[in-house]
């Protein structure tokens, strides 16, 4: 256990959660294996990919909460530290990113080393319009500026999540390696057919821009779509009046009938739609579930979520 002895006091909160398991091969003394999640989506996956195991999941942000600016309490630290594996995405949790390095005793999945994420890139996007050429260079893109946390808006790219969770629980517990397997198979499946559904609504829009409020849809832009968000990649942020400005005038250019608002933070577009006399619509970005959505799935939401754009934009 000398591994741990730089942090004493959540180290000593680990053992007791754990049964003193950390590092050893006996990962489940008390015969449960056990996922820690940092955020629902990739809750909902290692529910999935867990189905009919016996493996529990624990949710390190709980409903409700703003992921983007999680704070662990110490249960869900020594829930992070005990877990046979921890499923999270580096660079959208800092606090988990630490608990993860200081903490985790058992296996760890980072999504972004699965889901190949896309760059994010602010100044790109104001530029984009007018560069109108298809060839830029991703590789060089990936070199410098912020990725685009939000991967889960993309359906295959859930999918493969779901097998890059069943391939680690594969390892951590053999026994039910086989079906982590054939639940992510049939995970995948079911986001195949979400991934379609996609591809034919938004196939033919009378238009094809979004407003949101943050910045949390970019991977949509595979079905075609344009997005352009009030505030940046995090919800927090406030807009800039130039921001305002330049997307009143791409409202007045392209026609667009309705600002999207997200159940977390509904004020934001609420007012912004209300100023310029549009709808408001609601565009959930999945990051958690709340009390209205708690009997909804992320299939579901998204389902849902598409419905709202179809409606918003025109298409059929
Ligand atoms: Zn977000």
């Amino acid at each position: 256990m000398r591994l741990m002895s730089g942090l004493v006091a959540l180290s000593s909160l680990a053992l007791l959660a754990s049964g003193c398991s950390a590092f050893s091969d006996d990962t489940k003394a008390d015969g449960k294996t056990t996922v820690a999640a940092a955020f629902y989506p990739l809750a909902y996956v290692s529910d999935r990919v867990t189905e009919g195991t016996g493996t529990d999941v624990q949710l390190l942000t709980q409903p409700g909460a703003e992921p983007h600016d999680l704070e662990l309490t110490v249960k869900e630290t020594a829930e992070l530290a005990s877990a046979d594996l921890v499923v999270y995405e580096s660079g959208f949790q800092p606090a988990v990113d630490d608990a993860v390095e200081q903490n985790a005793g058992g296996a760890t999945l980072d999504a972004t080393k699965v889901v190949d994420p896309l760059p994010f890139d602010e100044s790109a996007e104001e530029h984009e319009e007018h560069a109108g050429e298809e060839g830029h260079d991703e590789e060089h893109d990936h070199d410098h500026g912020e990725l685009d946390p939000h991967f889960w808006q993309d359906p295959l790219r859930m999918a493969d999540l779901g097998d890059a969770v069943a391939d680690k629980l594969a390892g951590v517990d053999a026994d039910h390696a086989e079906r982590y397997r054939s639940n992510a198979a049939a995970l995948r499946t079911d986001l195949e057919a979400l991934d379609a559904e996609y591809t034919a609504g938004l196939g033919a829009c009378t238009r094809d821009t979004i407003v949101v409020s943050h910045d949390a849809f970019g991977y949509l832009e595979k079905y075609g779509l344009h997005v352009a968000s009030i505030v940046g990649l995090t919800p927090d942020a406030e807009p800039t009046g130039a921001t305002l400005g330049k997307l009143k005038e791409l409202i007045r250019t392209e026609g667009i009938t309705t600002v999207f608002s997200e159940p977390l933070k509904p004020a934001l577009g609420e007012n912004f739609a209300k100023d310029l006399g549009l709808r408001n619509g609601v565009l959930d970005p999945i990051e958690g579930l709340t009390d209205a959505t708690a009997d909804e799935d992320y299939l579901t939401l998204m389902r849902t979520n598409l419905e709202a754009i179809v409606a918003a934009n025109g298409c059929r």
